[in-house]
């Protein structure tokens, strides 16, 4: 039997590094949809809809209609990559200008909406591990197993400094600790689908544990729903 995986969290906190280890040792298919609100940005973006961070509801809701996002499997990474209107976007969505912009756009209700959508037809046959703010609250409030990922924000600092400096960008580490900040803020604070716990999620604190224990005691727990 296959069920459906939603995990959530804040920004940085290894939730995505836990759903993509999670699905290939499950043998399922992994749903990034943080990708999703990043390649919307990125569309308005490169169409110069964002002045000064800031963008009309109106051209957000006419470009909708012209946003296309796919993925498809990379066997070399063995995982998905994403795709904008069939170009392959997957380092241009992770760049500190869209991480900056992108929480802006995420709260817009129209922008959810069609990417709700979009994630809920896709999680129809299971045998999907999906991440990002509102899975296990909105997107599949049904899930068979929902997990909520945490970890002490110096470590999830460390961990998105890290990464954008292994990438070439040269960012001080108060500075990425500022955007994680702001996103949080953002993220936990709107007004549609905001991030937060579903009351069935299992927490799962990163802060102490390494990757491969995190994997081990989500897997034993998923494991535990699929034998039922
Ligand atoms: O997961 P990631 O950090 O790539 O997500 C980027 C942004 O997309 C988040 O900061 C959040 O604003 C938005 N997001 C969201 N709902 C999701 C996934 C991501 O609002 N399900």
């Amino acid at each position: 039997m296959k069920i459906n995986i939603a995990i959530d969290g804040y920004s940085s906190c290894g939730k995505s590094t836990l759903a993509k280890l999670l699905s290939q040792k499950l043998e399922y298919s992994y749903i990034d949809t943080g990708s999703m609100y990043r390649s919307v940005t990125l569309y308005l973006v490169n169409q110069g809809l964002i002045k000064d961070g800031k963008v009309t509801l109106e051209q957000v809701v006419n470009s909708l209609d012209e946003i296309d996002i796919t993925f498809k499997y990379n066997p070399s990474k063995h995982q998905s990559d994403t795709y904008l209107n069939g170009k392959n976007v997957e380092d241009e969505i992770r760049s500190p200008e869209i991480s900056s912009l992108v929480s802006g756009i995420s709260k817009i209700k129209e922008v959810r909406k069609k990417l709700i959508l979009l994630q809920q037809k896709i999680a129809e046959d299971k045998g999907i591990v999906m991440d990002g703010r509102d899975i296990g609250t909105a997107v599949l409030p049904n899930a068979e197993v929902k997990f909520f990922v945490t970890a002490d924000l110096e470590i999830r600092t460390q961990r998105r400094y890290e990464e954008l400096k292994e990438k070439g960008y040269d960012y001080s580490f108060d500075k990425v600790k500022q955007n994680l900040l702001e996103r949080d803020h953002h993220d936990t604070s709107r007004e549609e689908n905001p991030l937060k716990q579903a009351k069935d999620a299992i927490l799962l604190d990163n802060t102490e544990l390494t990757i491969e224990e995190l994997v081990d005691k989500s897997y034993q727990y998923v494991q535990t729903k699929i034998n039922k």
